[in-house]
């Protein structure tokens, strides 16, 4: 893991996490480079082996048994990992361009993307076949074509197209899945009819006759009719037609031919093979660009054409980390000498498999358990990951600077040693926020499009100021999603109020380092802020930036209610009878304790940070409209803190069932376990607001009423006649887990307020 005493020197970008990225994020996890930083840009957070996808399409194995944890394996490296879309590459100011956030800067790139199936060449077959590739989606894909085919009354006819081990196998497999639950729904399996075509003479042409032979026999036993030299040259609603003008009935139709190349990879300048993969050398750097590295089924090596296999794909991984080190060091690069004859274990859906090697073939039960332990062996290593290493002391860097790059590393370390703040110099805030756009309003007088010393806005006639300020650290390795969730936490208050936003003023904390890297993460941070600053309508009117020993950023924001104070919401306002409404799921501050010990899952936080991206804004004028007298956002006392907060001076008691509460996946599991934020402590003191606390204290989760919240919804109290309505049009609106969660009683003579429904 690296130091956090370490700045940055050079960022190495890994797009995609597949096989050979998560061997290169494994190998920086153990043995970092002082001073080099990792991100990975990937589309989910969660990546399929492909050598166990056949058994995961059989049945035999679950859907966690086959993924790999990236974020929390980036967690264990050390590394960022944004969740996006690699689009394109500014390799001019070495950038990757994404989908949904501002370019992302490398010294190094390395590109590890898969294959994109080539279904453009063959009409019908976009709009009608289910495609593999990518096979980091195919799970909705083969989850849909299963209800599919449950729903459908009578026979059912499967074409799969390619007869490669991918087409071979993956027929096999989804036919033994779907005969076992026809059968388990009371249905003739007979029912299912599965066709395998393939263009070429025979199947498994890359493979030896033995193995050929075996697959041959296997497909005829299990009465699956074999097409061979039969190219698919057009795929209609319920056919699909061959090039010797033959047609073909079947009601579903898979793709498992050859693959290309992403497009996006044809505007990026780097040289590709006629199927659209990227051209490397030996070393893995691409043969235009020496900056950028590629492996697995999008690299092509030169001379050297490799199957498309995930094997390749894991074989390259060592190299590749190996050569990424190199270069980051300006050593000189190793050759990667793939193997000439691989060994690759074919299933047949039934926990039976076929070895192939070379000449060699043999088969059997024992084969299928042999790749068993090699597959699961495999995955061990990505889910028992070591214990995190304690972050080391700051060890002097290998990595060769300029003269100008290693004056500024050296006042980066020197600053923190001195442990003062300084303000990040003009040049570095003026490129990093140039390019920034924040909404203009016309109550703003002076503002950060004619910055002074200080901005000057105008509160309208009739208005009244809201102000609120907040300001946090960084809980994630991703500034622009960071920068999204302080924003939204700052303006949770100004809606808590009723108040529509105005204008805000940041304050941030950048850790020092290479003017590069810092003006980086502050313009990933800011644009994040921003976007939601604009969406809220809010005028980013200005702001100051120091330098601290971590990534800190908070907002003092105005909003603006009526004079007459109407439509404020107070936290006092409660009134007995009312039902309490919350609009979000708690748990953010147990399952980002989690994360920061990798214990928690990719898929977790990815459902959290959601959650802590959606704005209140809408909610407030739901629960307002609805009749809510009181309101606040869920914040650092945690649900049972806030409530007292209102309870107080309300002047009235409070119950809450803790069976209605909406909670994040993953939090109730990181709270049994002990895993809690450290802010939560604080929040347990107030347990004696609790009447009944002796009988609920063991409900699993008793823990999480006293979870600190970042970014968390609002907590209202609306009249019990509107609150079902007002659950069902928070609903509507996004809010997908609001819920009525308790009621508001009459002050009672109890000193504690409040009662924990365990039912
Ligand atoms: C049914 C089937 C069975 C197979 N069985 C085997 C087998 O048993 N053994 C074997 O060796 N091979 C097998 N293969 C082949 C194997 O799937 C591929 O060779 C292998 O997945 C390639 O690995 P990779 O690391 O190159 O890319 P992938 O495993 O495809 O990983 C690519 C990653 O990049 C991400 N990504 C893609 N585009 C972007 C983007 N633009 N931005 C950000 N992230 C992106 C994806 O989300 C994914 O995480 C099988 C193939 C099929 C279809």
């Amino acid at each position: 893991m690296q130091s956090r005493d370490q700045p940055v020197l050079r960022d190495i970008v890994l797009i995609g996490g597949g096989h050979s990225h998560v061997g290169v994020l494994k190998s920086f996890g153990m043995r970092p480079v002082p001073g080099v930083r990792l991100t990975v840009i990937c589309r989910e957070s969660r990546t399929p082996y492909s050598g166990m996808l056949p058994g995961y399409v059989a049945g035999h194995y679950g859907f966690d048994e086959v993924h790999i944890d990236l974020r929390r394996l980036a967690q264990f490296a050390g590394a960022r990992f944004y969740r996006d879309d690699a689009i394109g590459l500014d390799r001019g100011a070495r950038k990757v361009l994404c989908a949904n956030r501002p370019p992302v800067s490398y010294d190094l790139l390395s590109i590890n993307i898969g294959s994109t199936p080539r279904m453009d060449n063959v009409v019908g077959a976009a709009e009608f076949a289910v495609p593999v590739k990518p096979i980091s989606t195919f799970n909705d894909r083969w989850l849909e074509l299963r209800e599919r085919i449950g729903r459908r009354a009578g026979a059912t006819r499967i074409a799969v197209v390619g007869g490669g081990a991918g087409g071979v196998e993956l027929a096999l497999a989804m036919q033994y899945r779907l005969r076992n639950e026809l059968s388990k729904a009371g249905r003739n399996p007979d029912d299912l009819v599965v066709h395998l075509l393939s263009a070429e003479p025979d199947i498994l042409p890359t493979h030896n006759a033995r193995v050929r032979k075996a697959f041959s026999r296997v497909l005829a036993e299990r009465g699956i009719t074999v097409h061979r030299g039969s190219e698919v040259t057009e795929v209609a609603p319920g056919r699909l037609r061959v090039a010797d003008g033959s047609t073909l009935d079947a009601d579903d139709v898979v793709w498992v031919t050859r693959a290309s190349g992403a497009p996006w990879l044809r505007g990026t300048g780097l040289a590709l093979d006629d199927s659209g993969f990227i051209r490397v050398t030996e070393t893995l750097q691409t043969v235009t660009d020496a900056n950028v590295f590629a492996a697995g089924d999008v690299a092509s090596m030169v001379g050297r054409p490799l199957e498309k296999a995930g094997v390749f794909a894991v074989r390259q991984a060592r190299p590749l980390a190996g050569n990424l080190r190199r270069a980051v060091q300006r050593q000189p690069l190793a050759a990667y000498r793939p193997q000439k004859r691989w060994l690759a274990l074919i299933s047949t859906g039934d926990k039976y498999a076929v070895a192939s090697r070379g000449a060699l073939g043999f088969q059997g039960r024992w084969v299928w358990r042999w790749k068993d332990w090699i597959d699961r062996r495999f995955m061990a290593g990505y889910a028992d990951l070591p214990a995190m290493p304690a972050a080391p002391h700051a060890q002097p860097p290998t990595i060769q600077l300029g003269e100008d790059e290693a004056a500024q590393a050296i006042s980066a370390i020197a600053m923190r040693c001195g442990g003062c703040g300084a303000k990040v110099g003009a040049s570095v805030l003026s490129r990093a926020l140039g390019g920034l756009r924040p909404i203009e309003r016309d109550d703003v007088l002076i503002g950060l499009h004619a910055p002074d010393d200080a901005a000057v806005v105008r509160v309208p006639h009739g208005k009244a100021v809201v102000h609120s300020v907040d300001f946090f650290r960084a809980f994630i390795d991703d500034p622009y999603v960071f920068g999204k969730v302080a924003a939204n936490h700052a303006l949770g208050d100004i809606f808590a109020m009723g108040a529509e936003a105005q204008s805000a003023a940041a304050i941030v904390t950048m850790p020092p380092g290479l003017d590069a890297k810092v003006e980086d993460d502050l313009r990933q941070m800011m644009s994040g802020a921003i976007e939601v600053l604009n969406e809220a309508d809010c005028a980013l009117i200005g702001g100051h930036t120091g330098e601290g020993r971590e990534l800190a950023l908070g907002f003092a924001v105005n909003g603006l209610v009526d004079e007459d104070l109407a439509q404020v919401m107070r936290k006092g306002g409660m009134r007995a009878g009312d039902v309490l409404v919350l609009t979000k799921p708690i748990g953010t501050g147990t399952l980002f304790a989690a994360h920061a010990r990798q214990l928690a899952r990719g898929a977790w936080i990815d459902a959290a940070l959601e959650t802590m991206c959606q704005s209140n804004r809408l909610a407030a004028r739901c629960v307002f409209a609805h009749g809510a007298t009181a309101c606040t956002d869920l914040t650092g006392f945690g649900l049972l803190g806030h409530l007292v907060e209102m309870t107080r001076p309300s002047k009235v008691d409070a119950e809450l069932d803790l069976a209605a509460l909406p909670v994040l996946d993953g939090a109730e599991e990181s709270s049994a376990a002990g895993v809690l934020s450290s802010l939560q402590p604080a929040n347990v003191r107030l347990r004696r607001a609790i009447r009944n606390q002796a009988q609920v204290e063991r409900h699993p989760r008793y823990p999480l009423v006293f979870d600190p919240q970042t970014a968390g919804g609002l907590l209202a109290s609306v009249p019990a006649d509107r609150a079902a309505a007002c659950v069902a049009a928070l609903r509507a609106l996004g809010y997908a887990q609001a819920s009525a969660i308790g009621r508001v009683l009459p002050q009672s003579d109890a000193l504690a307020p409040i009662v924990l429904n365990a039912g």
